[in-house]
């Protein structure tokens, strides 16, 4: 599957685009998602900061409201009192008037038993001041009588004056000021109330401590606080964010560290700044980002100041605190962190499914195009055997189908091809075993013909044409008849079977009795039983396959035919076989011819006689046989008397045919192994061999006579006679030389004809 090209270029190109389409989803989503994230996250702790002062605050109205609702309380209750002791006072101060007391003893007896007036858990008192501001009445010893005219509280302020002015200017009020609980040295905040008695000229009051209000609230205030404090502890905010409380005092009043809790940190040290944090917190309260960014510790590893955090603070003017929020940065991002990382994880999920889907979808219409790709190199490899399966209703089904017909056509084509180039092969090979045998044929013709060059006879001729014949066609049998020069008799000359050469028959015939003579060309047997057949052809073997007879013809005659009887019937064996006659006819005209050209050129053509070179030659073959064998032999050397007048008389014609008549009477008078021959001109030489001096003599007389006698030549109405001169030389072995035996003959030919010509003369040394 892999291996396909196609599908790893298509599934690349879809997975790089995932893959790319992928990167930059996530370069352009996640540091937006990163960003977005971290600023949710820092509205969230906004929010949540914002949340907590507002409970805080509503915590610190509900409580306000609480206490000003126990001050009130107190106020009425202190009303109340001062309301019944005023009452008590009148009351006894109308009992004592009635029983006439004096208005002096009255007035100190009502102030001894407003002194002695206790409430609540006998700590709570009435008080009277005359308007110089005299505490005329006061259960404590010391303040009893005392001049406050200008005492003042803790804070500088005059504590009675104010109540004697506020009494007589609206008749009552409330004051607040600080002093010491009764049998206490600390001054605390206390709230008075009081009312002048004008018809006396007093002040009354009575005082409660706030802390005494503050305690009908502190249980309230300690389940809100309590509240607040479960709250902030159980609040974590972005991994390890968490909330502190602190108040301007730099008490850390809420803190989830329990070991921080309570504690004063005012002198904790920004590590990074080394300015107090608290400071820095409360200036960051004070701004409008409220955010504080700085490096602190985890509670996994105290006292390592590295981690990035960020702290917003709000002050909380209604209990004068500030509210923080903290957070270590790498938690706000790790909400962000963590989207991103799902966004990965859905990207990273979806690539996947795309890369897959994109594999599946590649892999639908790649896998089919590879089989197809892989049908095709085994096609092309020459493996035909193959289609592709595949059932599919979309193109690439269609692809296949047409795929499949294409291989079926090529299939068929190939095996057509390939029984055409079998029948052409087997046709070829048979062409070329026929090129061969013609080879061979053509190789068997031409040495047949180099050996016939060098053939000096016809019997050497017939050997080299049946060799070759029986090289030609093997197993065959046959006949060389040769045709007379008159054309009458047909006879054979050689024979051959398959054995090689064989005798000849012995047997003539007509050259009628040779189709191939009679027609005057081959002359083809096929079938022995129908075809008319020649009648000096043998039919009695089985072995025939078929005949033929072929003229053999030089120089347009015919000089006799071949005749063979072939064991197997081929189409080039009669072609083959007048070649072979062709050759055969040349080769046996051409050692005629030579024969006739050695005799021309032996012979004088005029008289027939041996002309002088071979008259020579025969002196020399004569004198070595003489040199080897001994004997000798006579030499007779004529010439025609006053034949230069014969000539001139009669013309050179009449002097020829004087010539060839001696000739003539020279052949007849000579025995055939003398040398005749015509010297030159009309002069003649005859070499005697083993012949003496006296015999020479006699032989040449009878000549002389002969020749006086017989030459007569008729010519144009006359006759023309002639006599001979004839010098005779003997030729003894050892003593001299042919060539000076011819001289000497010479000479004595001279001498004859100076002696009066017709006459024999020696020759002597
Ligand atoms: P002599 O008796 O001295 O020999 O006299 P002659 O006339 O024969 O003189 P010679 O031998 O000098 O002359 C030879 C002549 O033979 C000359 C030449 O014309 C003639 N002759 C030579 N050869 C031939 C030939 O072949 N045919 C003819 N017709 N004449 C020939
Ligand atoms: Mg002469
Ligand atoms: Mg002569």
């Amino acid at each position: 599957m892999f291996k396909s090209s196609l599908f790893v270029k298509t599934f690349t190109t879809i997975s790089l685009g995932v893959v790319v389409m992928c990167g930059i989803f996530y370069l352009t989503t996640v540091p937006m998602i990163r960003h977005m994230g971290f600023t949710m996250q820092e509205r969230a702790g906004s929010a949540l900061l914002d949340n907590i002062v507002l409970l805080v605050q509503q915590s610190a109205r509900d409580l306000q409201a609480m206490e000003d609702s126990a001050v009130a309380a107190r106020k009425r209750e202190l009303r109340h009192l001062v309301d019944m002791a005023t009452a008590t006072l009148e009351a006894a101060g109308r009992q004592m008037a009635a029983t006439g007391m004096d208005r002096e003893t009255v007035d100190r007896n009502l102030l001894a038993l407003a002194r002695s007036m206790r409430y609540g858990e006998q700590h709570d008192y009435i008080w009277i001041a005359d308007y110089a501001s005299r505490l005329i009445a006061h259960p404590d010893d010391k303040l009893n009588n005392a001049d406050f005219s200008t005492v003042r509280d803790v804070r500088g302020n005059l504590i009675v004056p104010p109540m004697v002015e506020g009494a007589r200017r609206q008749g009552d009020g409330f004051h607040f000021y600080w002093w010491r609980r009764l049998g206490d040295s600390e001054p605390i905040e206390k709230l008075s109330y009081y009312r002048t008695l004008p018809e006396k000229g007093w002040v009354i009051g009575t005082g409660v401590y706030i802390d005494d209000i503050r305690n009908d609230t502190a249980k309230l205030r300690q389940q809100l606080v309590s509240g607040l404090r479960t709250l902030i502890h159980e609040t974590t905010f972005a991994g390890e964010g968490y909330l502190f409380i602190f108040d301007a005092d730099k008490n850390m009043i809420i803190h989830p560290n329990p070991n921080i809790e309570g504690t004063n940190f005012a002198n904790l040290p920004d590590p990074l700044t080394n300015k107090p944090i608290a400071e820095e917190l409360m200036a960051a309260a004070r701004r409008a980002d409220k955010k504080l960014a700085y490096k602190w510790d985890k509670p996994a590893d105290p006292g390592n100041y590295v981690y990035d955090k960020i702290a917003w603070t709000r002050y909380v003017p209604e209990f004068d605190w500030y509210v923080s929020l903290s957070v270590y940065t790498r938690d706000l991002e790790e909400g962000a962190a963590t989207l991103t990382n799902r966004i990965v994880f859905l990207s990273l999920g979806a690539l996947l499914l795309a890369v897959l889907g994109g594999y599946l979808f590649v892999r639908s219409f790649t896998s089919p195009i590879a089989r197809m790709a892989e049908s095709a190199r085994r096609i092309s490899g020459g493996d035909l055997s193959r289609t592709i399966d595949l059932d599919r209703e979309d193109e690439i089904g269609e692809l296949a189908r047409a795929f499949n017909t294409m291989v079926l056509q090529l299939r068929s084509q190939i095996h057509t091809l390939e029984e055409r180039v079998r029948e052409r092969t087997a046709a070829l090979s048979d062409k070329v075993e026929e090129l061969r045998n013609r080879n061979r044929a053509i190789e068997a013709i031409n040495a047949m013909g180099d050996m016939l060059k060098a053939c000096r006879s016809h019997e050497e001729v017939y050997a080299v044409v049946i060799s070759t014949i029986r090289k030609l066609f093997s197993g065959s049998r046959g006949q060389i008849f040769r045709l007379d020069d008159a054309g009458a008799i047909l006879e054979p000359v050689a024979a051959w079977d398959n054995t090689g050469a064989t005798a000849v028959e012995d047997q003539l015939y007509r050259p009628d009795d040779c189709w191939a003579i009679r027609r005057g060309k081959s002359h083809s047997v096929r079938d022995t039983d129908t075809d008319p057949l020649c009648a000096h052809a043998t039919t009695d073997d089985d072995t025939t396959r078929a005949m033929a007879c072929v003229p053999m013809t030089a120089q347009g005659r015919i000089v006799g035919t071949l005749h063979c009887s072939f064991a197997t019937a081929a189409d080039g064996n009669l072609r083959l076989l007048e070649t072979v006659a062709e050759h055969t006819a040349l080769s046996l005209s051409n050692i005629e011819l030579q024969q006739t050209l050695q005799e021309q050129s032996s012979r004088d053509p005029l008289t027939g006689l041996y002309n002088r070179r071979y008259a020579t030659e025969e002196f020399q073959r004569e004198e070595r046989r003489i040199a080897r064998h001994g004997g000798h032999c006579s030499l007779l050397l004529m010439d025609i008397d006053f034949f230069k007048k014969v000539n001139d008389t009669h013309g050179h014609d009449a002097g020829d045919a004087v010539l060839k008549r001696l000739a003539t009477i020279l052949s007849r008078l000579f025995r055939t192994e003398d040398t005749v021959c015509r010297w030159g001109g009309e002069e003649f030489l005859v070499l005697l061999t083993r012949c003496e001096l006296d015999y020479a003599t006699a032989k040449a007389e009878e000549l002389r006579a002969t020749v006086e006698r017989e030459l007569r030549v008729p010519w144009a109405g006359q006759e023309i006679a002639a006599t001979i001169s004839i010098g005779v030389a003997s030729y003894p072995a050892g003593e001299i030389s042919l060539q000076q035996a011819i001289e000497v003959a010479d000479q004595a030919l001279y001498r004859a004809k100076e002696e009066g010509r017709n006459r024999v003369v020696l020759g002597t040394w």
